[in-house]
């Protein structure tokens, strides 16, 4: 049986909106939308680059990541101990920044986004 097209079209809106609302959800990361240039934990605030977390357990690191919630630098996920991600599941601290010279981005794993600055 065919449905009245005002039917029709009122079925294909309300899909949309939903696609829409999904899509927005999985797109908005407010932690990220909150740091800006101006009030991100910077990497040249630190006068030495170390995990210290490795430093303990007398372990290397491969790359370094600074959490933006309380500024320690730890380790990435390429690294044996991933201190960054660690901490994020130990605090729920989102978001780290990329303390390797050269590179500007952020990370939240809560959202799994990243952002340039
Ligand atoms: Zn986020
Ligand atoms: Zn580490
Ligand atoms: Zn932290």
């Amino acid at each position: 049986m065919l449905k009245h097209p005002l039917e029709q079209s009122a079925t294909i809106i309300l899909f949309t909106v939903v696609f829409y609302q999904r899509y927005q959800k999985t797109m908005t990361c407010e932690h990220l939308n909150n740091l800006t240039v101006e009030n991100l934990i910077s990497k040249a605030a630190y006068p030495v680059f170390r995990c210290e977390e490795c430093i303990k357990v007398n372990s290397r690191w491969v790359h370094l990541r600074i959490c933006q919630t309380c500024g320690k630098m730890l380790c990435c996920d390429s690294s044996k101990h991933q201190h960054a991600r660690r901490h994020y599941e130990a605090t729920n601290h989102a978001v780290v920044s990329s303390a390797e010279l050269g590179e500007q981005w952020l990370w939240c794993f809560t959202d799994e986004q990243g952002k340039d600055y």
